[in-house]
């Protein structure tokens, strides 16, 4: 597995980490499995988060008999105030079965006021600051959809890393990977496969790991068989023939930009539409033949695109600031 150096915390982390989103899906037994053969396979870099319910809880386990010392490990927390994060903190060195975090990262900031609460007085800066000094955090990272907000945090020279999405049909994150590299701040890629969208994982993440300004790519994993083939990828790696870029800009191409990473970040709807399923039944009728199968999950949900009311409010909260609105009726129109 390449190895590379996650800019100024000289950690040497592996060119494919670990994705601690899908690993909720698993029971404990298969957890540790999953944490045990990705060391097996050289993966040293986990990320995860106190958002991910039980992701931390079931990675300390794997952590616990795979031996933590064999890790890069970064969780992150939504909170701003400086109590808030303290809490988190302490919650997610409980769950992680560990008396250090080696990057602790500020999640998902949406916004500009979000960098400036963060940084204020009470904000949770000070805070991981402080536990910094304790030897509880080692480094401290930010992550966002935004570059534009990245790069606002870069400047500020606080951050030892940043974490955005990135993949062939996202590539607005380039200019700020050259950056980040030029100021020897670390590069960690989330969102791989665009959130399920792409489908061909091996090839995106060759894409992603043959730019030379990204550290650490960390698609998520919840099977053995996933944490073999992802880490394959890492694995002397070569550039994309002339046939596989040929083949990952077609999907691109076919993608568009408007289209949902199932983030989940609209959600909760007060109609109680579960928003990103509904574009993922969509995607099931019109790119992977599965028209009846469908349609029949479409219409047995308990709530669905034809009983939105329009209140506007999962788009304000989208970070790819879709128009959700006018994609539900677009899915209606197929599926209802
Ligand atoms: S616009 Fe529709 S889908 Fe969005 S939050 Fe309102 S009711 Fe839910
Ligand atoms: S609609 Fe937007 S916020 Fe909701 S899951 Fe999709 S990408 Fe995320």
């Amino acid at each position: 597995m390449e190895k590379r150096i996650l800019g100024r915390t000289n950690f040497e982390v592996s060119v494919i980490g670990f994705g601690g989103i899908p690993i909720q899906r698993v029971d404990k037994d298969t957890a540790i499995d999953i944490i045990e053969r990705a060391k097996a396979t050289g993966i040293n870099f986990i990320d995860t988060a106190r958002a991910y319910t039980n992701s931390e809880s079931l990675i300390g386990y794997g952590l616990e008999k795979a031996g933590r010392e064999n890790f890069i490990l970064a969780t992150k927390s939504m909170k701003r105030d400086y109590d808030g994060i303290l809490e988190e903190l302490n919650i997610s060195l409980k769950n992680l079965r560990t008396s250090y975090i080696d990057l602790f990262q500020f999640h998902n900031l949406r916004s500009f006021e979000e960098l400036d609460q963060i940084f204020s007085e009470k904000g949770a800066l000070k805070a991981i600051k402080e536990a910094k000094e304790k030897g509880l955090v080692r480094e401290i990272g930010i992550t966002s959809h935004s570059p534009e907000i990245l790069d606002k945090a870069i400047d500020t020279g606080e951050f030892a890393t940043i974490q955005c999405p990135y993949n062939p049909v996202e590539r607005q994150g380039e200019e700020l990977f050259e950056k980040a590299h030029r100021m020897n701040i670390g590069v960690i890629v989330m969102k791989p496969l665009a959130g399920g969208a792409i489908t061909n994982a091996k090839l995106s993440l060759k894409f992603i790991v043959n730019n030379p300004n990204v550290s650490v790519v960390i698609p998520g994993m919840d099977s053995v068989r996933q944490v073999i083939e992802n880490a394959n990828v890492g694995k002397n790696i070569k550039p994309l023939t002339e046939g596989e870029k040929a083949i990952i800009f077609e999907e691109a191409e076919a993608l568009g930009t408007e289209f949902c990473r199932r983030c989940g970040y609209c959600l909760p709807c007060p109609q109680g539409i579960d928003i990103p399923y509904q574009f993922l039944m969509e995607g099931y009728y019109t790119r992977y033949n599965l028209q009846e199968w469908a349609i029949s999950r479409y219409n047995n949900m308990p709530a669905n695109a034809r009983d939105c009311i329009e209140c506007g409010q999962c788009e304000t909260k989208c970070p790819y600031h879709l128009p959700i609105r006018k994609m539900l009726k677009r899915v209606e129109e197929v599926l209802g």
